[in-house]
């Protein structure tokens, strides 16, 4: 029998310790290949790059190296680089939970979106980071359960319109409490996380801060299974469609516009 084909790609940058732990963590399960970002590229969302040439730094026969977001190496990966298409795309280990609205600033779970995108199924990894900065995240948590649900995933995966986006609390493997599947949360958003200082000249700059830390109270949430010590697992896909608004807004189709405002402005 032929061996899986398996895409690493992550948006934290090809020397990250959280595509080396995801790589050794697939490793067992098929024949890995990484395509991943030269540098990091996190909140990089799903952009993809048009203005400027990429170049392909290969370092050696499964390890390439891209100058573009994690949305380029997955189009790279499968168009140029790999020999076939693969059977599953893993990203990460992201250095940072991507739960809530954080999916739509996530390199790392664009990388899935992308992968979805063009047929393959794909699965986001994001590891609860401490945070006290001289403690260490749980890449051993993360690991183990990247491992357990990567090999779960390729042998029954999901459709491939639809990713699968996984978090790992910050704790050590056994204070995990156990796996949830999840809805995305929603954090309560009540002041800005835009700091401003100042530079040694006097002129202010500004920093984008972490997010709130108080959610909607949702016992099914993404949010509240990290915050209880759970894996979470969310299903997530593309169509961004709201379909209860559609026959709302079908009223706009009929709407006369006068003749007089359809030349536009000017
Ligand atoms: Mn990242």
């Amino acid at each position: 029998m032929i061996r899986p084909l398996i895409l690493v790609s992550n948006d934290d940058g090809i020397s990250s310790e959280g595509i080396r732990v995801l790589e050794e963590a697939v490793s067992p399960l098929g024949d890995v290949y990484v395509v991943a970002p030269d540098q990091e590229r996190s909140a990089a969302s799903h952009a993809l790059t048009i203005h400027k040439p990429l170049r392909i730094s290969q370092k050696d026969a499964r390890h390439y190296a891209l100058n573009g977001t994690p949305t380029d190496c997955i189009n790279f990966a499968l168009y140029v680089i790999l020999p076939r298409k693969p059977d599953l795309i893993v990203s990460g280990i992201n250095h940072g939970s991507n739960l809530a609205d954080d999916v739509t600033y996530s390199g790392t779970v664009s990388a899935a979106f992308e992968g979805s995108i063009l047929g393959i199924p794909s699965l986001a990894f994001s590891l609860q980071i401490p945070e006290d900065p001289d403690r260490t995240p749980h890449f051993d948590s993360a690991f183990l359960y990247s491992r357990q649900i990567s090999t779960d995933y390729l042998a029954k995966p999901l459709d491939s319109s639809v990713l699968v986006s996984v978090n790992i609390p910050d704790r050590s493997p056994g204070d995990i409490c156990g796996v949830r599947v999840t809805r995305l949360g929603k954090r309560l958003i009540n002041e800005t996380n835009i700091i401003r200082k100042e530079d040694p000249r006097g002129r202010p700059y500004y920093w984008i801060g972490m997010g709130p830390k108080d959610y909607e109270p949702d016992e099914t949430s993404d949010l509240h299974a990290i915050d209880h010590g759970y894996v979470s697992i969310t299903p997530l896909h593309l169509d961004l469609t709201h379909y209860p608004s559609l026959s709302r807004l079908r009223a706009m189709e009929n709407r006369e516009i006068p003749f007089a405002d359809r030349a536009g402005p000017g």
